[in-house]
């Protein structure tokens, strides 16, 4: 598998009559992840769409003032929510600033956490601060080092958010998820081959290069927060979709307190960027597998998913599900250009 970076980018045509009795013709970039080979779709025709409440951002949903309803409020909190079974922590919960981290009740995996970022129920996109975040990460990674201290082989790490139910979250009350576990899930599995395999062929790091691509080119670089390096995704699985890279860091052990924080500081340039967008939901995701591999760096994924509002279209449609080809409407250099902004 010891293929370069290419970023491939293949125009199709789609010919028609339009309505109108005139011969029509549409561009559709079909573009190759230079990481995964997955290909993925620009339907540039659908560029002009107004996605239904995206006009103006939806209003908060109706239980966003339900504090006493919700198990992440405190003080219930203390009495509805697991704690940590006594050798990763004899106190039962992280505490870190604001941020309170304990066992998700309803587990994906071995080691399956929650991570809050502190007692506010309903926190609007775009204005959370970065310290509620930087705390936030800082308990995951304490909880993340005493699972590498007690149970070594649960080496395939990921923290998670899914912010607001149109992007999976089940809970209103902002929070991060954070899973460890022995097997690795698909991402995990191809990305540490993939790392590896081209590490062994080429002597250089996969991020460290794909980086250093996307700098050279331009149109899609945003910026950078301390040593995190931001852009727009070349072959996106999602809408406005951004990565942040901090190359040749292969291990979240390696991070100080004030990379945490950088990290917090590019999610909430880009929630700014959505909010700008009027879109209100998004998905975060850090990998990290804690092999001592040396190969696989750490990128961070941040793309806004369906608005949360009433009636909106699902942006996973039947050429997503069953094809597997993401569909968005917008190129990445135009997502670059709206969101370079963010990080001036
Ligand atoms: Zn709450």
């Amino acid at each position: 598998m010891d293929r370069k970076l290419l970023f491939t980018s293949e125009p199709v045509k789609a010919r028609f009559i339009a309505p109108d009795g005139c011969e029509a013709e549409r561009t559709i970039e079909i573009r190759t992840n230079p990481i995964t080979f997955r290909t993925s779709r620009v339907t540039l025709s659908r560029i002009g769409e107004k996605e239904k409440g995206t006009e103006p951002l939806p209003p908060p949903p109706p239980d966003a003032d339900l504090k006493a309803e919700c198990p992440f409020c405190r003080p219930q909190v203390a009495v509805k929510t697991p704690q940590c079974m006594e050798k990763l922590t004899p106190s039962g919960r992280l505490v870190r600033g604001e941020s309170l981290l304990f066992p998700n009740l309803f587990p994906y995996g071995a080691y399956s956490a929650v991570s809050l970022f502190d007692d506010k129920h309903f926190v609007e996109i775009g204005t959370a601060s970065v310290r509620s975040y930087r705390d936030s990460f800082l308990n995951c990674a304490e909880y993340l080092r005493r699972i590498r201290a007690t149970d070594p082989q649960a080496l395939y790490m990921a923290i998670t958010q899914n912010h607001l139910p149109s992007a999976g979250g089940s809970l209103l009350h902002p929070h991060l998820q954070i899973n460890a576990d022995t097997v690795a899930a698909n991402h995990h599995r191809f990305l540490r081959l993939r790392a590896t395999e081209y590490y062994k062929a080429r002597g250089s790091r996969l991020f460290t290069d794909y980086l250093r691509h996307e700098r050279e080119d331009g149109r899609r670089y945003l910026g950078n927060t301390g040593e995190w390096q931001w852009m727009a995704a070349f072959a996106p699985e999602g809408f406005y979709e951004i990565w942040g890279i901090l190359p040749d860091c292969t291990s979240f052990q390696h991070l100080q307190e004030n990379d945490w924080e950088n990290l917090a500081l590019g999610i909430i340039k880009t929630q700014k960027f959505y909010r700008n967008l009027c879109r209100n939901g998004y998905n975060f995701g850090l990998l990290l597998i804690e092999d001592g591999n040396d190969c696989f760096e750490m990128r961070a994924i941040i793309l806004a998913r369906s608005n949360h509002a009433p009636w909106v279209r699902n942006d996973h449609t039947g050429f997503e599900v069953m094809l597997g080809d993401m569909a968005t409407f917008v190129q990445p250099e135009e997502t670059a250009r709206l969101a370079r902004h963010f990080w001036a």
